[in-house]
């Protein structure tokens, strides 16, 4: 069952309190690969610019991550983004978005592409996630992430997509964002009503809710003391949570459920180190000693 993963690639310049890095390697495409790999193979398709390094998709490559479908576009740029995280280390603000290539991108896929059965539309332009769905032959799951920026500049094409996907993931003040409400409960339910069949909404550190139409399902996060960035969080969340939906190979509501779980400690560990330094360290073995540690902290 294919697994098939479409978003950015980026140079990221990160702030936090304490320290900073410049141009490293970020993109919601990067970390969801990643963190989906640990659960089932991936095939990756993004756009990187003349500046992109070979060793940088040779670290997607040692996590077994197809990235045959990296398209590079010599005279132009890589995406960059770059934030700075405030003091409580969970709000954070963009200094720049530097769109370079990702900008024109138009994602075509490779035949054996097209038929991947998962398919996770990580956070990117809302135009370039209908390019890749116009695409698809018969996917049987398709999770689309967003944010702000594409809420803001691309509303009615988001409003289109919620209703060709199954799923959809935000965080918390983009949900309330995109459906005026203030509750979090009332705007997940509410972003029900227009289009997927289930909806993720992303609490950072308070960890996540589930919305479907048969159930309600909360996951907190995976307690870690070890906070160095938070970057990322989100797109391994999804990233973990499909790789193991495609690795069960079925999207039963049980499977779902573990699958959140698995989202939550993936993302901790993302936090624990800058850009995937972490989640280098980490193989499906220590991803298993985390899930029962969770497993304990979580039944009552
Ligand atoms: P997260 O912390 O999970 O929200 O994801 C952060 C990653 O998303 C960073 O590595 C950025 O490079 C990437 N990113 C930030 N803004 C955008 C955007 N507008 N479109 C696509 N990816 C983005």
């Amino acid at each position: 069952m294919s697994l098939l993963i479409v978003g950015s690639v980026a140079f990221d310049t990160i702030e936090t309190p304490t320290t900073s890095r410049d141009n490293i390697l970020g993109g919601s495409a990067t970390f969801a690969s990643v963190a989906a790999a640990f659960f089932h193979p991936v095939q990756v398709v993004a756009v990187v610019g003349g500046d992109w390094e070979k060793s940088h998709t040779q670290r997607l490559e040692k996590r077994g991550i197809d990235v045959s479908g990296i398209e590079i576009v010599k005279d132009g740029k890589t995406f960059r983004w770059s934030g700075k995280y405030l003091e409580n280390m969970n709000d954070r603000e963009t200094l720049d978005t530097q769109l370079n290539v990702l900008g024109d991108f138009q994602p075509k896929l490779p035949d054996k592409f097209r038929r991947a059965k998962y398919v996770l539309l990580a956070n990117g332009s809302t135009k370039t996630q209908h390019e890749v769905v116009d695409q698809l032959l018969g996917p049987e799951l398709v999770i689309a992430d967003t944010m702000n920026l594409w809420i803001n500049i691309e509303h009615d094409e988001l409003l289109r997509l919620m209703k060709r996907i199954d799923g959809l993931v935000l965080n918390d003040s983009e949900a309330k964002m995109l459906t005026g409400e203030a509750n979090t409960v009332t705007a997940g339910r509410k972003l029900l009503t227009m289009g997927p069949k289930f909806v993720i909404v992303k609490k950072g550190e308070h960890g996540a809710f589930f919305f479907a139409e048969y159930e309600t399902y909360i996951v907190p996060a995976f307690p870690t003391e070890n906070l160095v960035d938070p970057t990322g969080a989100g797109d391994s969340f999804a990233g973990a949570m499909l790789g193991y939906i495609a690795s069960v190979g079925n999207t039963d509501p049980e499977t779902i459920k573990r699958s959140l779980a698995y989202g939550a400690i993936v993302a901790a560990a993302a936090v624990e180190g800058f850009s995937i330094e972490q989640l280098e360290q980490l193989n499906r073995d220590t991803v298993e000693q985390r899930m029962s540690e969770f497993r304990k902290m979580t039944s009552f």
